[in-house]
């Protein structure tokens, strides 16, 4: 499996970096964790606009769908070719709406459905592509899925954006790369079912017994190196942080 880090800015894009979007590879399968702000040209370093096979929601924040509204246009409007199949997308219960509202005035109400073929997440296990996967409902204001990604023995595990609850422990279980948010700072920030913090992020990669903990989804205004301090505190695997183009061999 390849993870590409597409974006990996919490909660608004950085200078250097568009909001969460993670591009994940096994067997000539592309699939894409999540669609924030600006991730759709940064997307394009690393595929075609029409090479992706499946994209996976976490929730329906901004900073992890809006881009799916650009999206919309290139395939809806595609220039060269034709439109292409609608491509799978996994989404919280509402998803077609939501990015209904926010692209505002599509050409008909069926249009988003012409080329996103919407699956409602549920906490659950299934077959995408070449991938097992399995999503839990975790911790957030709105819906919100992790997702743990099994290829050929080898695990990922994407929290998406939570606060600490044991789903994100299992869910986690024995993974070899953790991609886990840490937004928080600890101490400074102290609001249950919301985000992480460096060390709750150590923590559960801890309890997970997870191979390699790789924070991401850190805003701009965190002290991202004190976050992977207090995970290294509470975590003895490797720990890093997410950059924009960093690919990851699992
Ligand atoms: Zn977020
Ligand atoms: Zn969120």
């Amino acid at each position: 499996m390849k993870l590409t880090v597409v974006g990996c800015s919490g909660s608004f894009p950085s200078a250097g970096s568009a909001c969460s979007s993670y591009l994940v590879e096994a067997d000539g399968f592309r699939l894409l964790l999540d669609m924030g702000n600006g991730a759709l040209g940064e997307l394009q370093r690393h595929v075609g606009l029409y090479d992706l096979d499946a994209i996976f929601l976490s929730h329906l924040h901004a900073d992890h769908c809006i881009d799916m509204c650009a999206y919309f246009v290139v395939r809806y409007y595609r220039h060269d070719g034709g439109r292409p199949v609608p491509i799978p997308v996994y989404g919280p219960e509402g998803t077609e709406q939501r990015l209904i509202t926010a692209h505002g005035d599509t050409p008909s109400d069926r249009a988003m459905s012409e080329v996103f073929d919407f699956h409602t997440l549920k906490s659950g296990s299934f077959e995408m592509g070449p991938f097992s996967v399995r999503t839990e409902q975790l911790c957030h204001p709105v819906e919100t899925f992790g997702i743990r990604v099994e290829h050929g023995g080898r695990t990922l595990t994407y929290s998406g954006d939570t606060g600490a609850c044991e789903a994100l422990d299992e869910l986690a279980y024995g993974a070899d790369l953790f991609l886990c948010e840490a937004s928080f700072v600890d101490g400074k920030e102290d609001i249950p079912d919301l985000h992480l913090n460096g060390r709750e992020a150590g923590e559960h990669a801890a309890r997970a017994g997870a191979g390699r903990l790789v924070l991401t989804h850190i805003p701009p205004w965190t002290d991202a190196a004190r976050n992977v301090a207090d995970a290294r505190r509470a975590y003895d695997g490797p720990v890093e942080l997410a950059a924009p183009g960093a690919v990851y061999e699992i």
